[in-house]
Order: structure tokens, then C-alpha cells, then sequence
């Protein structure tokens, strides 16, 4: 017997989503289908590079405060349960902007890009009559992936004068230009618009210029994290939120604040997030705040969602159509409500030019260990471990050993996605500046 969520509730989705010929897409109506709800129309996304969800204020930490942010949760909706889909930069933001996962969406090392056969989410708004930008933090979210797919402005010109020095090519931007071109952007453009901004100063590596407030404020053991943090909620959160309330966007804007993926902080160790899918890296904060009638009121929903959930979720308060064949969930009134939908849910997480994948349930957690370059490794990856996840929320205590019928469902849906490959596009541009960032950040 098999204990977790009914099955059959499991499968989600199958097959390849697929661009449809731009010709194909009619512009629709901004009215929600329920014909009840007021549409949202702008869409801001904020990505906090490396923060974790238990140093936060509105997630219950005491150790930083995140004024902004808790207020914005206050106010908005906070995912309790938010996980990533890979513990790097890229990977994780190929499947925030595609609603697919990596075997799908076909990024999953530092050389893929996205496959041609998913439509990102800039494509669709854009080809639906959003105006979109976006202002990418480090080249490893830039051309070469595939990143600026859809949008009408990826400014990425600072890669291109970056400034050399001693051989190494700088590998994040300057975080008050980029939220200034924004700012500017936004105030330019015509409505509605999607725009991305991530903040890149939350990572680790190289240590940044941290101003003595923010050092002075914490051990020395966190203060090169929370002190990061609590300035990201200053000087990026606090802004963007005074900038949609100045200008009048907030009323009719949806602010999407979350991180790509965590961070391991151990006691002595360097902090790291490329690694065996634990849970410090595997959990993300995810709050979404929207005008109107969609305001849910400081709601905590407190079962499992992804970041694949994000593009099909905006489509739902902007009253489009998500692309078909996308993997993640258009969240509805009834998921909020309820969450009848996503108490079933399995996630999948991977790790690929590492070798782990894994599925996660609201309980459990189920690792394999795959050798990519082994083909009988890929066709039965050796288990890494099994988390109860209720009863022992670090992921440590493995437990494979005591449930194999656990073992062996989620393996059999684990491998299900695994398996799924798109035609993917190779990887052709900007590799310099990749291998050097990639370097900078200690990766390679
Ligand atoms: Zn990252």
C-alpha cells in the first residue's frame, strides 16, 4: 500500500508543449473566464537570487528583518510550500519562463538552451499584446541560453561593455542601473507590460562590497547572507514596491517576488547550492501581490507548488490561455481555496550535470543517482535516498531502506519525466562569458 495522494490526480500533463504559429494567437479578453474577476494587466517578476524562504521574516525567521517583504505577504499571497526545479541560476529560471521542466524545456547544464519547441513566457504575453523587458542580473540567464526569447528589451548591453579585469569578465550588473533603466522603462512603455527584474547581490561568491550597516547588524557566521538579504529587501524590494505605488502601477500590476533557488550555509563551509537536491536549496520564497479583487489578504497556501506553477498561474489573472502542453498548474480560486489539486501534486527536481534527479510530494522526497554519461545508470538510477519530509523537514534521514513501495512510485514518476526530452537547440552563443561567470561563482 502506497501512502500519499490518489494517483490517478497525479498525472498532469503529457507531451511537448508547442508554440503555435504567431498568426495563430488572437488577442483576448482581459475579463477573467469566470467573468467575475477584474483582470490583472501588468506583470513585475522579481527574482532574489540564492534567498531562502526560512530567512525571511514572513516565512517566521527572527534573524533578519524583511520589512518590505512581509508587508507585501501581508498583503498578497505567500506559498508556504514553494520549491525549485534545479539548484542553478539557469535551470531554474528555464523552467519559471517555460512552465516545463528541464527534460522538457531542455535546459539542464550550463550549455544547453531552451528548446525551440516551448514557448517562454515572454513569447506568449508578448505575442498576446504585452510589452516585455527584462533586465538579467549575470550572462547565466542571458542570449545563450535563450533567455531574451520574447522580449521587446533584454537588456543585457553591460554584458557587452563589461569592464575586464585581470582576464576575468564581471559576472553580475549593477543592481541600481538595472533598477533605474527599469524604473524608466516602465514609466516609457505602453501597457500592459511584463518585466523582469533579478537581483544577482543575494548570491554567493564573489564576496560583495556588504556596507558596514548591514555587516555590523549579524554574526559573522550569517552576516554575509542575512546581511545580503536584508539589503535586497532595502534596496530592491522596498524600491520596486515605492516605485508601483508612486507611479500607480500597483493597481493594476502583479508583483511576483521569488528566488531561483536556495542556499546550503553550513557551519564552516562555503555557501553552495549546486549539489545533491537538498532541502535548503530545493525550497524557494514565492509572494505574489495583485490589485483588486484578486487581493487575497496575506493568504499563506500551504501546499506543494513549483515554479513551473508561475507562468500558467499569471496567464490565469491575466485571463489568458496558457500555452498547451505546459507542465506546471494554473492555480484557480479553488486551488487557494482548497488546494484539492495541488495536495497531489509530485514535483519533479533535477540536478542533471551532477547526476541527481528527484520527485517530491508534500511528504516525501525521493533522490536517484544518475551517471548522465552511463547509459545503464540513466535507465535505473541507484537510489540517493527517501525523505519524510513531515517528520523530518531537513531531508536527512534517509529511509529507502524501510518504504520501498514509496520508493518505487515516486521512482516510476520521477523517471516518467526524466525520460521526456525535447529537440532541443545546441548551444551556440556568448560561451565565454558563461565559463567565466560560472567560474566567478565557483561553479566549474
Ligand atoms: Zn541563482
Amino acid at each position: 500500500m502506497i501512502p500519499g495522494p490518489d494517483k490517478e490526480a497525479l498525472i498532469l500533463f503529457g507531451g511537448l508543449p508547442q508554440l503555435a504559429p504567431r498568426g495563430s494567437l488572437d488577442l483576448k479578453s482581459l475579463d477573467n473566464e469566470r467573468g467575475n474577476r477584474t483582470a490583472v494587466r501588468n506583470i513585475v517578476l522579481v527574482t532574489l537570487d540564492c534567498v531562502r524562504p526560512d530567512h525571511l521574516g514572513c516565512y517566521g525567521y527572527r534573524g533578519v528583518e524583511t520589512p518590505h517583504l512581509d508587508q507585501l505577504a501581508a498583503c498578497g499571497l505567500l506559498f508556504e510550500e514553494a520549491v525549485t526545479h534545479g539548484p542553478n541560476t539557469w535551470v531554474a529560471h528555464g523552467a519559471l519562463f517555460t512552465g516545463c521542466y528541464p527534460p522538457v524545456n531542455g535546459l539542464r547544464s550550463p550549455h544547453d538552451r531552451l528548446s525551440p519547441q516551448v514557448v517562454t513566457m515572454a513569447e506568449w504575453f508578448s505575442a498576446h499584446g504585452w510589452t516585455t523587458a527584462a533586465f538579467p542580473g549575470t550572462s547565466l540567464v542571458g542570449r545563450g541560453h535563450g533567455f531574451h526569447r520574447g522580449f521587446d528589451l533584454f537588456d543585457d548591453k553591460w554584458l557587452e561593455a563589461m569592464e575586464t579585469s585581470g582576464g576575468k569578465v564581471l559576472w553580475r550588473r549593477n543592481w541600481k542601473q538595472a533598477l533605474a533603466k527599469a524604473f524608466e522603462w516602465m514609466e516609457e512603455s505602453r501597457e500592459p507590460f511584463l518585466v523582469w527584474l533579478h537581483y544577482i547581490d543575494t548570491h554567493h561568491l564573489p564576496i560583495l562590497d556588504l556596507p558596514e550597516y548591514y555587516r555590523s547588524r549579524f554574526s559573522p557566521r550569517w552576516q554575509y547572507y542575512d546581511g545580503k538579504v536584508s539589503r535586497a529587501d532595502t534596496e530592491c524590494v522596498g524600491e520596486i514596491k515605492r516605485f508601483l505605488e508612486d507611479k500607480g502601477f500597483s493597481e493594476r500590476t502583479v508583483l511576483a517576488i521569488f528566488a531561483d533557488h536556495g542556499e546550503e550555509l553550513g557551519e564552516d563551509g562555503r555557501p553552495l547550492h549546486d549539489g545533491e537536491l537538498k532541502e535548503d536549496v530545493v525550497r524557494v520564497p514565492l509572494i505574489m501581490v495583485a490589485p483588486g479583487t484578486w487581493a487575497w489578504g496575506g493568504k499563506r497556501l500551504c501546499h506543494p507548488v513549483g515554479l513551473v506553477d508561475v507562468f500558467p498561474t499569471l496567464c490565469k489573472l491575466t485571463g489568458l490561455e496558457p500555452p498547451s502542453g505546459i507542465q506546471g498548474l494554473s492555480l484557480d480560486e479553488e486551488d487557494l481555496l482548497w488546494g484539492s489539486r495541488l495536495r497531489a501534486r509530485i514535483l519533479y527536481l533535477e540536478n542533471w550535470p551532477k547526476g541527481f534527479v528527484a520527485a517530491r510530494t508534500s511528504q516525501w522526497k525521493l533522490v536517484l543517482r544518475v551517471d548522465p554519461c552511463d547509459e545503464a545508470s540513466v535507465r535505473g538510477p541507484k537510489v540517493a535516498g527517501l525523505y519524510d519530509l513531515r517528520n523530518d523537514p531537513g531531508g536527512t534521514n534517509d529511509l529507502s531502506g524501510s518504504y520501498p513501495d514509496v520508493v518505487e512510485w515516486l521512482r516510476a514518476e520521477c523517471m516518467r519525466w526524466f525520460t521526456m526530452s525535447p529537440s532541443g537547440g545546441s548551444w551556440e552563443e556568448g560561451m565565454e562569458s558563461v565559463k567565466e561567470a560560472l567560474e566567478a561563482l565557483g561553479y566549474i
